[in-house]
C-alpha cells in the first residue's frame, strides 16, 4: 500500500472515528455506553499508532515518551515539538554530532 492511499485511509477512519464519539457521547449513561467508550478507546489508539506509521513515512518525528505515540511538529525542520507533552528533538544536535567522526 502506497502512502497516501494509506494516509487518506487513515483520514477517513479518524472522521468515522469522531463520529462514533459524537454518537456515544449522546447515549443515556448504562453498562451498553461504557462498553461502546471502552471499544471507542482502543479504537483511538489503533488510530493514533496508524497515524504515528503514516508519519513517520512522511519523515515527520514521532514522540515516544507516552503511548499511544503522538506526532510530533516543526517550523523549520530542526526543532520539533511534541504538542501532547512539549517534548522537545533537537534534530541539530544529531546533525553536529553526526559530522565530527574520530579520525
Ligand atoms: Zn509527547
Amino acid at each position: 500500500m502506497d502512502i497516501d492511499t494509506l494516509s487518506k485511509g487513515v483520514g477517513l477512519f479518524s472522521v468515522a472515528l469522531s463520529a462514533l464519539k459524537q454518537a456515544i457521547n449522546h447515549l443515556p449513561d448504562s453498562s451498553h455506553k461504557a462498553d461502546a467508550e471502552a471499544a471507542y478507546e482502543q479504537a483511538y489508539r489503533e488510530l493514533k499508532i496508524a497515524e504515528a506509521e503514516v508519519a513517520n513515512k512522511l519523515k515527520y518525528e514521532i514522540c515516544r515518551m507516552h503511548f499511544p505515540p503522538e506526532i510530533m511538529l516543526s517550523k523549520d525542520n530542526k526543532i520539533w515539538i511534541c504538542p501532547n507533552c512539549n517534548n522537545k528533538k533537537d534534530k541539530t544536535v544529531f546533525a553536529k554530532s553526526s559530522v565530527s567522526r574520530p579520525s
